[in-house]
């Protein structure tokens, strides 16, 4: 059915996605072509914005280097790369590519860093190096989209964390955007503070049976649960209101709070109905029957 969609009824699927993030699951199928790079910025003293105007993608630097979330696409490679030299970090310092979720628009590059930098080791969880392993797959809208899978390199599972000099990543997979979709809590810090982050995914629902549906449920109910999560990031600019948190940041006077700390009720706000949707559909995979 999907297919058949006017572009009259697309444009409307695109109002409601930006609109309710209980149905933003697979919005970047129709905004990859139109993405187009955004200005990077600091965000902490560890962490930097360089992704899209859609696409998010991010630099997180440590006392041994740097590790990277996402590449962005593959027809704007050179985007991170330059974005990350306005703040004089060096690609060649980048340890770690972690992908968030093997859509195209957070794996793209990917290849192409690999190809700038050897030693960068590309990390992404079990589900999706297979769901990424054939070079294709069927976006939101049932067209096929096709690519150059990546090499499998370092598996992530679900609560591995990842150190690399004073710097920890913990990792909770949550299949269901994609196979192995990855939301990924660190320390975020400005000054002496610091501060609980999240950076949560897609976070849909795409998968069949009760099994899938209870585990899913299971592991948002424990991302959820995370005490005092002050910072939420995600893998779109939209959902968290990216560039407003951005504009003030900038017009930010000495003494004032870091707008992108927005407290452990924001982060419940944020994932109250994608709480909602993995309830519903366990309900509708006990209704249908399916184990
Ligand atoms: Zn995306
Ligand atoms: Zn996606």
């Amino acid at each position: 059915m999907k297919k058949f969609l006017s572009i009259l009824s697309v444009s409307f699927l695109i109002l409601l996605m930006a609109t309710s993030p209980a149905v933003a699951q697979q919005p970047e199928a129709d905004r990859q072509a139109d993405d187009k790079p955004a200005a990077p910025f600091q965000v902490f003293d560890n962490l930097y914005f360089v992704g899209f105007e859609s696409a998010c993608a991010w630099v997180i630097k440590t006392s041994q280097g740097l590790i990277l979330i996402d590449s962005g696409y593959v027809q704007l490679p050179d985007h991170i790369p330059g974005a990350m030299r306005q703040f004089g970090l060096n690609f060649s310092d980048a340890k770690y590519l972690i992908i968030n979720h093997a859509h195209t628009d957070h794996t793209g590059a990917a290849n192409h860093f690999k190809e700038l930098n050897r030693g960068l080791r590309i990390g992404m969880a079990e589900g999706d190096w297979e769901f990424q392993a054939s070079g294709t797959y069927m976006n939101s809208q049932g067209i096929p989209r096709k690519f150059t899978p990546i090499p499998r390199d370092l598996v992530i599972k679900d609560q591995d964390t990842l150190t690399l000099g004073d710097t920890t990543l913990k990792f909770h997979v949550l299949p269901g955007h994609t196979p192995g979709d990855t939301t990924i809590e660190f320390t975020a810090i400005e000054g002496n503070k610091r501060y609980k982050t999240i950076l949560f995914s897609g976070l849909g629902t795409a998968f069949r049976g009760v099994k899938a549906a209870q585990e899913h449920l299971d592991r948002i109910k424990r991302v959820m649960a995370a005490p005092d999560v002050q910072v939420t990031l995600s893998d779109h600019t939209m959902g968290i209101n990216l560039f407003e948190k951005a504009a003030k940041l900038k017009a930010r006077k000495p003494g004032d709070a870091n707008p992108f700390v927005d407290g452990p009720e924001a982060f419940r706000r944020e994932m109250q109905p994608r709480l909602a949707a993995a309830e519903k559909k366990l309900a509708d995979e006990r209704a249908a029957n399916r184990p």
